[in-house]
């Protein structure tokens, strides 16, 4: 009997026992199903900085990152362009092989400039800048300070250092101290300290206390890094982030933002940035962002410094907006920004809402958990300065009317 005969001798004889390997997925959807927590894509055509069309529908969109309106500006599009055909399609190796185009080190220059800094490093998106730098500067030798709501992406970086993770009260800088007085004594003594913050947070729209971190971050030799994913663009001189104002060790940002593209940065020490192209390996082991991106980021930097005036008014109208809704009755949490959460009772009741607003032709998503803490479900409103007082009224009148339909919250 040669082998494939022995083979199918051997199957044949035995029924297979009923497959298992695919059952931690229906237990796992079941399990977000019951609980209003199951997600799904929604297919959206963009049509301009206003409207989207969702599911075929056209709506009123306050879902975006575009806080600026830039990601169909025409500068954007024709540097885009201009790079790609002077460049190619794509950066063909990583920077440390064949992937450092002058384009990429020009970019990085006039970024550090704009940001006050030393230097800075582009990486391919900020998920990838905070789940690589974080595990390139700790190790288990580590103590990371995070704030409670920092973004996922920040965790997931501080759990793949395999450093020792404290998490401190959102914002709460006495619990951080306390954590960190604490790390002194034997045996964290000896250990290197990080403190991770968001500038703006991304699903409070709050802000931190850049000035006091700072304060603590010396006092007790911690490195401070912040991630300015929500404030590039919008916050700070030159519209460059919070940190431009109060410098930090490290700050990251992304530039799909407010800056209308795609990619990432983290500005930092030259000494540090060396490391990092030694050491980080979201640097090390990935192609580099294409001519294309780098085009529209490019032109980016030479548009966001002068939209002072956009910028003023975006805050103008998210204070507007945070009132009325306060008006009538609905919680914006801590929001001080263009970011303002409308907090629900529970899952159901946001998604309730979401779709009642949907209807109206508003595009408001529900945030559940795990994205926000249990009993955190909320609508977010996202405002880019394409938004106009008269389209945030048609978002009042839209809420008071849900308010009045459903006898409230
Ligand atoms: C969006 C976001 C990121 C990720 O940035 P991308 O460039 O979209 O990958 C990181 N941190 C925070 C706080 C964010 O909101």
């Amino acid at each position: 009997m040669n082998i494939k005969e022995s083979f199918v001798e051997a199957t044949s004889e035995t029924t297979p026992p009923p497959t298992q390997k695919w059952k931690f997925i229906d237990k796992e959807l079941e399990k977000r199903k019951s609980s209003n927590q199951e997600r799904f894509l929604k297919r959206i055509e963009p049509i301009d900085s206003l409207y989207v069309r969702v599911n075929g529908k056209t709506l009123l969109n306050f879902a975006s990152n575009d806080y600026l309106a830039l990601s169909k500006h025409p500068l954007l599009q024709e540097y885009t362009i201009r790079f790609l055909k002077k460049f190619g399609c794509g950066a063909t190796a990583s920077r440390l092989v064949a992937g450092n185009f002058t384009c990429h080190e020009e970019i990085e220059e006039k970024l550090a400039c704009l940001k006050h800094s030393e230097t800075a490093l582009l990486f391919n998106t900020g998920y990838q800048a905070n789940i690589s730098i974080l595990p390139a500067i700790a190790g288990k030798e580590t103590l990371i300070f995070s704030d409670r709501y920092n973004h996922y992406s920040l965790l997931q970086g501080a759990s793949l250092s395999n450093a020792r993770v404290f998490r401190y009260q959102h914002n709460d800088f006495d619990h951080l101290k306390k954590l960190l007085i604490r790390s002194s004594d034997y045996p964290f003594h000896s250990m290197r300290k990080i403190i991770v913050t968001e500038s703006i947070f991304s699903m409070d729209g709050d802000q931190s206390d850049l000035y006091q971190l700072k304060n603590l971050a010396d006092e007790f030799d911690a490195i401070l890094f912040v991630d300015e994913a929500h404030a590039t663009g919008v916050f700070g001189s030159n519209g460059m982030g919070l940190t431009v104002d109060y410098p930090v060790d490290l700050s990251m940002g992304t530039f799909g933002k407010a800056a209308g593209g795609f990619g990432a940065y983290l500005t930092c020490s030259r000494k540090m940035k060396q490391y990092l192209i030694n050491c980080c390996g979201g640097i090390i082991y990935t192609t580099s962002l294409p001519p294309s991106v780098l085009g529209s980021i490019c032109a980016a930097l030479e548009i966001i410094p002068k939209m002072h005036l956009e910028r003023s008014l975006l805050q103008k109208r998210a204070r507007d907006l945070r009132e009325s809704l306060q008006e009538l009755g609905f919680s914006t949490a801590v929001s001080s920004s263009h970011i303002i959460p409308i907090i629900m009772p529970d899952e159901k009741r946001a998604l309730d809402v979401s779709i009642w607003l949907e209807n109206k032709g508003l595009f408001v998503p529900a945030i559940r958990p795990p994205s926000v803490p249990s009993h955190q479900s909320r609508l977010r409103i996202s405002l880019t300065c394409a938004l106009e007082d008269s389209h945030l009224s048609v978002l009042i009148d839209a809420l008071r009317d849900w308010k009045k339909i459903s006898g409230g919250l």
